[in-house]
């Protein structure tokens, strides 16, 4: 992945998308934004204690240096589930700059141009898919739940069946998130996850590996392992570029990974 930097605002892009071309994506961070008081920075989330007209002067900000439409943005009430919404135009600024029947939905798929899909995070991890030959993209957010109920998988599947993609094709971007350094789960964790993406915790419980359970859905999607660019960036580690809802709680704003077919 690379940075791109505006004034003080910082983006993350994967270089494979970037290179293929036909869309504009990118991770945001949390410096260079208008939001103050309990909430400070880029942040894009309306569900948190911010003030509703600063963050949509953030996604004015975003839209523009990323160079996108903002009034077509498709946001989603995410709830932590696998449910994956196949957007077309008349979804077009639902969540943004109109009101929204997208409700407990964790993923956004689709096939036309110009809709910018949205998913924000907090430490859970962003998932971009782009099929350069099918044209088609999605934005996930998969949080541990959503993780637990292959959310990631879900989504190449549905990209199969509802545009023809195959799955060689596909080019995944995985975003800051909580890394196995700081995802601390109970002794339940053999109850949810997998023994091989769990790490004994001495001071109990386990770590869970997020990043190699979604990428191991991907390959036994057939994903191909040379498509898969995970950024590797802990958002605990990095609380200061990243909202961290595990650091800094109610202060907390979300970040967005953000896609757009061209
Ligand atoms: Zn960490």
């Amino acid at each position: 992945m690379e940075w791109l930097k505006h004034d003080e605002r910082l983006y993350l892009q994967s270089v494979p998308m970037t290179e293929c071309g036909g869309i504009v994506h990118g991770f945001t961070c949390k410096s260079g934004g208008v939001s103050t008081g309990k909430i400070t920075g880029l942040n894009l989330g309306f569900r948190v204690e911010d003030d509703p007209a600063s963050v949509l002067e953030n996604y004015r900000l975003v839209a523009e240096d990323l160079g996108f439409p903002m009034e077509s943005a498709v946001l989603a009430r995410q709830t932590h589930t696998d449910n994956i919404r196949l957007v077309t135009k008349a979804d077009a600024g639902k969540g943004l700059v109109r009101e929204s029947d997208i409700f407990d939905t964790d993923g956004l798929m689709t096939e036309e141009k110009g809709i910018p899909l949205v998913v924000f995070t907090a430490d859970c991890v962003p998932i971009l898919l782009y099929d350069p030959r099918h044209p088609a993209v999605a934005a996930i957010h998969a949080g541990w739940r959503g993780t637990e109920q292959k959310i990631g998988g879900k989504a190449v599947r549905m990209m199969q069946e509802r545009f023809g993609s195959k799955p060689e094709d596909i080019l995944v971007a995985i975003g800051p998130s909580i890394g196995l350094c700081h995802f601390a789960f109970g002794e339940d964790a053999p109850e949810h996850f997998s023994m091989e993406f769990c790490k004994p915790n001495p001071a109990g419980g386990y770590w869970v590996d997020l990043w190699a359970m979604n990428k191991k859905q991907l390959l036994s999607q057939g994903i191909l392992e040379e498509h898969i660019d995970i950024a590797e960036i802990c958002t605990v580690c990095h609380e200061d570029v990243f909202y961290s809802y595990r650091t800094h709680r109610e202060h907390t704003g979300r970040q967005a990974a953000i896609i757009i077919l061209k």
